[in-house]
């Protein structure tokens, strides 16, 4: 019995989605496979599903054979297609923990080289996690273990297979005290729930069986089979399954002290505020490293996807990783500086670097808790008028970091994901009730909701996308939505019962003719009057339109007279004006919003909205640079939607300007 579909698990299924997906398949007595062009491999080994490299998008097939190779099959492909939903605590590090910032590393392939500079040598590496820190060196650099090469005699075999056996389950016994004492985060747990699979994984254990009973002693049997998984590993095609490799030689490392009767060098022992020198640090010992007192980490092994880059992301602490046999050179420092934004590290820095270090040090701290200031703050306009600092976000899970970064509401909140997250489009109830804790979450608060805006390249389950020369010319947004009333209305009734709440808005994407608003206006009319007849609880919302194409500029006049806000999509604004393709490196320099032309539409629409009376706001990337705030906030505009992280940087800007007047 088999049944196919689309991977939706956020960048496929790597260390900790692979863990939660066998988790769920060793609940079953059916024997499950999960096949993938054709390759089939045990849905019950963590490690082989790794390495059949399933992607994000990627078409898989679940096949189980046994008396409940239904319900296997059920919630196999429940999770594949809807990953978050039924999560419990250890696999919410899954999805959406620290490793969602994996996606957007700040150098993956910095070579290692020492660059040539003033003052003292500057070691490259890869810049892993952000931040700057001076500090005491630690290094900590336990010795290679080595396999003595022994060849066993017939009689030994068996004692040195139990052997081998009592140290896995001493070493998953240790991993599960870890997660038992319960002081790591949330993506920690989930890092270690991910090596203890690995120890008791059968591509891992067979191997050593094997090497075992051919004659070899279990110290140099686990050593052998470690690497070898590992070379898998770097030939994956993948950059976060290359990083896995790590993970698997630290795995046979500690059953090899544990088969050798030793201990870890303890990290135990690191003071206050040092640098953490290593080649290679076990995520392992990392998560569970007095992590408070770590000032910085540096590695000659792991890159930005590692392990431990996710590790020291989350808990802020900088990171240089893959600085390989360089590392060396810090072995013997005794202060050490480091740059995870550009991915340098220092020895011994001079009093000229000492001091650069230092200032920079305090100026980040600083500005963190400067900035923090600004969390509660309403900026305003010279005449008072308030300026709404609010939050780009695309699904629940980003409430809570947009709320404490101090988000004034929603300004765009792309449906997009809710469609593409799941196998069949999303139904009227859930979709309504996504609105609504939207719309209670950021109450009083607008809550501006974006209409499916979605095209030809991206695939979503149910609905037939035609092959197109110019998907971005295409049939696209508002375009679409249009043809497919069925899906539209859909979305537009729930967005009618979600405005029970009192302050949800609705914005159109693409438009680039009135008629899309009065038709969409018809539909809405006739939602309500459906939902009437049906005696189901509604409210009107405002309807808006995103200024996004040359066409709606030239318009804006007209058009505001039709609806009751602009948002300015700068993304699209600056493409469409420009005719250079958002996506395409070669021509990205004209992808520039400071370009006049681009800025001259922006005018143009303010001048629109403004002049209609309307709320002339802005909601692509633009909106959150501080060197271009004052300037729109000059043209009028009363809204800015930004990523969270922006939020409190643009609010101190604004509130800058009126402390200048
Ligand atoms: C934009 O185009 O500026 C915008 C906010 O929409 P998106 O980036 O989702 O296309
Ligand atoms: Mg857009």
């Amino acid at each position: 019995m088999e049944r196919s579909t689309i991977v939706r698990v956020h960048e496929g299924l790597h260390a900790r989605p692979a863990t939660r997906f066998v988790k769920l398949a060793k609940g079953f007595e059916s024997d499950v496979e999960l096949v993938k062009d054709g390759k089939a491999v045990s849905a019950k080994s963590s490690v082989k599903l790794m390495l059949l490299a399933v992607k994000e998008n990627q078409e898989v097939t679940v096949r189980a054979n046994g008396a409940d190779a239904i319900e296997a099959i059920e919630a196999l492909i429940g999770y594949l297609e809807n990953p978050r939903a039924g999560l419990d605590d250890e696999s919410e590090a899954g999805e959406g923990g620290p490793e969602a910032a994996v996606a957007t590393p700040a150098s993956e392939t910095a070579p290692p080289a020492a660059a040539a500079v003033d003052g003292p040598p500057k070691l490259q590496g890869v810049a892993a996690s952000e931040g700057v820190a001076i500090g005491p060196a630690f290094a900590h650099f336990p010795p290679e273990i080595e396999g003595p090469g022994r060849r066993l005699q017939g009689d030994e075999i068996e004692g040195e297979l139990e052997r081998f056996r009592g140290a896995v389950a001493s070493v998953q016994a240790r991993m599960d005290r870890t997660l038992a004492e319960n002081n790591l985060s949330a993506g920690d747990r989930g890092i270690v729930a991910a090596l203890r699979d690995i120890a008791a994984d059968d591509s891992l254990t067979g191997e050593v069986e094997r090497l075992i009973k051919g004659g070899d002693d279990a110290v140099s049997a686990v050593i052998a089979a470690s690497a070898t998984i590992a070379a898998d590993f770097s030939a994956v095609d993948d950059h976060y399954l290359n990083a896995r490799a790590d993970d698997v030689h630290a795995v046979g490392r500690q059953i090899c002290l544990v088969l050798l009767g030793q201990d870890e060098v303890s990290l135990e022992t690191i003071p206050q505020g040092a640098i953490l020198i290593a080649d290679d640090i076990g995520a392992w010992d990392l998560a569970r490293a007095p992590l408070k007192r770590i000032g910085g980490v540096v590695c000659g092994h792991g890159g930005a996807t590692s392990h431990i880059a996710i590790i020291a992301r989350s808990h802020g602490i900088p990171a240089v990783l893959g600085l390989g046999d360089k590392v060396n050179e810090l072995r013997a420092a005794s202060q050490v500086a480091i740059d995870g934004n550009a991915g340098h590290v220092i020895a011994d820095p001079d009093e000229t670097a000492r001091a650069d270090f230092a200032r920079r040090v305090e100026a980040a701290a600083k500005e963190r808790a400067g900035l923090k200031v600004f969390k509660g703050v309403t900026p305003t306009r010279a005449d008072g008028t308030v300026i709404e600092v609010a939050a780009n976000i695309g699904s629940l899970e980003e409430i809570e970091a947009a709320q404490e970064a101090g988000a004034m509401g929603v300004g765009l909140f792309r449906t997009e994901l809710l469609f593409m997250r799941h196998m069949h489009l999303p139904s009227e109830d859930m979709q309504a009730e996504t609105y609504s804790a939207l719309a209670k979450a950021f109450a009083p608060h607008s809550v501006i909701v974006r209409t499916l805006d979605i095209g030809g390249d991206k695939p979503i389950a149910g609905i037939e996308f035609p092959d197109e020369e110019n998907p971005f010319l295409g049939w696209r947004g508002i375009r679409m939505c249009l043809d497919r009333p069925d899906i539209f209305k859909r979305q537009l009734r729930a967005l009618l019962r979600a405005a029970l709440h009192g302050n949800i808005k609705v914005m159109l994407p693409m438009v680039s003719e009135i008629a899309e608003v009065t038709r969409t206006r018809a539909l809405v009319d006739e939602c309500a009057a459906e939902l009437k007849a049906e005696g189901v609880p509604y409210a009107g919302f405002e309807l808006g339109v995103m200024i996004e194409t040359p066409a709606a500029v030239l318009i804006a006049p007209a058009l505001a007279k039709e609806v009751a806000f602009f948002s300015i999509g700068t993304n699209d604004l600056t493409q469409y004006i420009m005719a250079a393709d958002r996506l395409n490196p070669t021509v990205a320099k004209l992808n520039d919003v400071t370009n006049p032309a681009v800025m001259s539409a922006i005018e143009l629409t303010a001048k629109a909205g403004v002049a209609a009376g309307i709320m002339v706001g802005m909601c692509g990337e633009a909106a959150g640079r501080p060197d271009l705030i004052p300037t729109f906030v000059k043209m009028g505009l009363t809204e800015l939607s930004m990523s969270p992280a922006s939020i409190q940087r643009a609010k101190k800007t604004i509130a800058a300007m009126a402390a200048e007047r």
